[in-house]
């Protein structure tokens, strides 16, 4: 682009050096483009205005009153000062607040004028107040009214002291328009365009900033979210396309010892879906294309040993196999169950575990009996990655718990032999299928749809503090009855104090609750070495201890049949799908188990769908689906704040999940068409492709 989109914002009338700087740093705007594409987060109706008493808790998004002000105070002093204005209309009385920017906002507001206040409303105790509005004088507003529909930017708290609160936003889009209307151009070809019914580029991003109406308004909204999915599903597909097409995977084409024995040893059937799924990998590994397939499950719905079977399957056709695990805890649970599947089989003693816990000793034997072929299966932490960890004849990746992994760790186990391994990767939250196809969408996807049978539905209860006594009560009499109890506490890089001594606290509680030697309490948490951890977590596995007292870091696979009750402390603190997990680490044995949500009196509305929705259901895939619209939904006012796994501009993966769909089909008839894009009418879809690479790459920690 040689144009004025890619002038510095600085030159921009009304910026400057010192607001250019800070659009830098706050919201990364740099050039007139990233202005221009730096849309509006929602629409309000500002022909909309409230009367005081008119605004009710149902209000919780932005809206308007009109009053006049009464007073003005201060209170407090330095840091804790604030700007009280008291304003009012014939209906009733608001106050609205300031923390900070005080001496800017005390010079713009006169008592006795009357002012159009536009904000979030918070309602306490009947009383109406806004904390940070936008307050303009009547006459102003009444003058610049245009557009019934207006753009609201987001923005943050310095941009908002220097003028460049939302409206101060607007107000430059306004004089950037004119200087780079002439500049745009098409970036999709016409037949696109044209058999998708979108409205073109520059009317989209004109009616985005200034909508003369409501449809106009969806048009501008249509094209935009799908240009920006498209161009996302066209790099996800070229990619996908380009591995199917290369002939470069290894081919199990043979069943033999491994796989045969490990399945006449097996103590009970396979589930139906486990066959079906080591059907398609068995499928996958015989084409000589590499393997990249997803494997969706329910916290114990089998994976493990579906994985275990694929990995004999490489062994019988000369690979080796490996299992990337993302705890230590947990790596040694598959290493142990691992070693006792295939006790009747061929790799008995061809299986071992590294971690970073491993000696250098024994580390180097492990080493070297990765080199000479000795060791066929191996399982690990992140330890695997390690440029020092180098297999004769990798053939089989098997990574589990996705979620903990980024994106760049997947990718380096493709190097650890010249021809990239089959990759399996393996995950018990349950990622909804819009959202699927565009983390993963290069990805073939595997599903566990069924649990093994004779599961019992886990019973989940929700109790406020106030019933305590109660849940004591519960826990005695199921410890009576032979079980075991975990009771997890949330802990959060934040507030890691807090929380440590909240653990600290509920464990003392716990251990002068239930005292020795009728019970044994037990906890693992981070700021213990890991053999401490270890040796804990092995004493509440042989029963020894009646109650495991831990943090969040039980939350991926532990496997503790007897124990079956999950109470989780300030459960509202949990997201949707963390709560899940943590739900899944009981209900693994035949016995009724049941999950306790502890929280405090006072929820958010969010707070309590969620954890009404956990009490409600036990479908994973239900709660994930619910999770992404509570989230993706939830207040965008801040930048960051959008609940979104991962950074799109305009669209949201759960909020437009058709456009998802309708992109991604869009996407697939153009690469089967023209795979390396280079036909005339696909002119300029190499560059959006290339705009949009790499968004779908994030972490997919951050929607667990
Ligand atoms: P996941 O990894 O999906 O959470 P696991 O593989 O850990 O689940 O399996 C959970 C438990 O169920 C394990 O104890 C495992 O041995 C057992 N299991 C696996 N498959 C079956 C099956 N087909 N029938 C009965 N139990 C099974
Ligand atoms: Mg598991």
């Amino acid at each position: 682009m040689q144009n004025k989109l890619t002038n510095e914002i600085k030159y921009l009338p009304g910026v400057g050096e010192r607001r250019a700087s800070l659009l830098a740093s706050e919201v990364g705007i740099r050039t007139f483009g990233d202005l221009l594409y730096y849309f509006p987060f929602r629409h309000v109706d500002r022909t909309r205005i409230f009367r005081i008493t008119e605004v009710t808790e149902e209000h919780t998004s932005y809206i308007q009153v009109r009053a006049r002000v009464m007073n003005i105070t201060t209170q407090g002093a330095g840091a804790k000062q604030r700007l009280i204005v008291r304003v009012a209309d014939s209906s009733g009385a608001a106050e609205l607040v300031w923390f900070k920017g005080i001496k800017w906002i005390g010079k713009k507001i006169e008592a006795g004028r009357e002012y159009i206040i536009f904000g979030k409303p918070n309602i306490f105790k009947g009383a109406l107040s806004f904390v940070h509005p936008e307050v303009e004088l009547v006459e102003h507003f009444l003058s610049r009214q245009n557009a019934s529909v207006q753009g609201v930017y987001s923005t943050t708290e310095r941009l908002t002291t220097s003028g460049l609160g939302s409206k101060g936003i607007y107000g430059l889009v306004c004089s950037l328009w004119p200087l780079v209307e002439e500049e745009i151009s098409e970036t999709l070809p016409p037949y696109i365009v044209e058999g998708c019914q979108l409205v073109d580029l520059r009317t989209a991003l004109h009616d985005i900033h200034f909508p003369p109406s409501n449809e106009a308004l969806r048009n501008a909204e249509r094209r935009l979210k799908f240009e920006e999915l498209f161009g996302i599903q066209l790099g996800i597909l070229s990619r996908r396309s380009s591995r199917t097409t290369n002939s470069n995977g290894f081919i199990f084409n043979r069943v033999g010892d491994h796989f045969r024995s490990l399945y006449a040893s097996l103590p009970f059937p396979l589930t139906d879906a486990q066959q079906r799924v080591i059907k398609e990998i068995r499928a996958d590994t015989v084409t000589g294309h590499q393997m990249n397939r997803l494997l969706q499950g329910d916290v114990g719905s089998g994976k493990t040993l579906v994985a275990l079977v694929s990995m004999m399957l490489a062994v019988d056709n000369g690979f080796q196999a490996c299992m990337m695990a993302p705890t230590e805890i947990l790596a040694r649970q598959h290493f142990a169950s691992i070693e006792r599947f295939v006790e009747n089989t061929p790799a008995k003693g061809c299986v071992a575990v590294l971690t970073g816990a491993t000696r250098a000793k024994e580390r180097r034997e492990i080493l070297a009996g990765l080199m000479d072929g000795r060791i066929k299966i191996l399982v690990g932490t992140h330890a695997l990655i390690e440029d020092t960890v180098q297999f004769a004849n990798l053939g089989f990746v098997v990574i589990d718990e996705q979620h903990r992994f980024g994106v760049e760790q997947r990718a380096k186990m493709w190097t650890k032999n010249q021809i990239a391994p089959h990759i399996l990767v393996m995950t018990a939250t349950p990622i909804p299928r819009t959202l699927a196809m565009t983390l993963y969408g290069d990805l073939d996807i595997s599903v566990i749809d069924k649990l093994p049978p004779g599961r019992k539905p886990i019973r989940t209860r929700h109790l406020f503090e106030s019933q305590r006594l109660m849940l004591h009560g519960f826990i005695k009499r199921e410890i009576a009855a032979g079980r075991q109890v975990y009771v997890v506490y949330p802990l959060i890089k934040e507030s890691e104090k807090a929380d440590y001594k909240n653990l600290y606290e509920g464990f003392a509680q716990l251990t002068d609750e239930f005292r020795e030697p009728t019970y044994r309490v037990g906890a693992v948490h981070g700021k213990m070495t890991n053999e401490e951890k270890n040796g804990n977590m092995e004493d509440f596995k042989r029963g020894i201890t009646n109650i495991l007292v831990a943090t969040s870091v039980i939350e991926v696979g532990v496997d503790v049949p007897n124990a079956t009750v999950m109470v989780i402390e300030s459960a509202e603190r949990f997201g949707l799908s963390q709560l899940h997990q943590l739900r899944g680490r009981v209900g693994r044995g035949g016995e009724q188990s049941y999950c306790v949500l502890m929280s405090g009196d006072r929820l958010t509305r969010e707070a309590k769908a969620r954890l009404g929705a956990m009490v409600e259901t036990t479908d994973g895939f239900r709660l994930a689906e619910l999770d992404l619209k509570l989230r993706g939904a939830g207040d965008l006012a801040g930048t960051q704040q959008s609940g979104e796994p991962f950074e799109l501009r305009i669209a949201s993966v759960s909020r437009d999940s058709q456009i998802v769909e309708w992109a991604r089909r869009v996407a697939e008839k153009v690469i089967t068409e023209d795979p390396t894009l280079s036909l005339p009418k696909n002119r300029g879809l190499a560059e959006l492709r290339a705009q949009y690479s790499g968004k779908e790459q994030t972490d997919f920690a951050m929607i667990s």
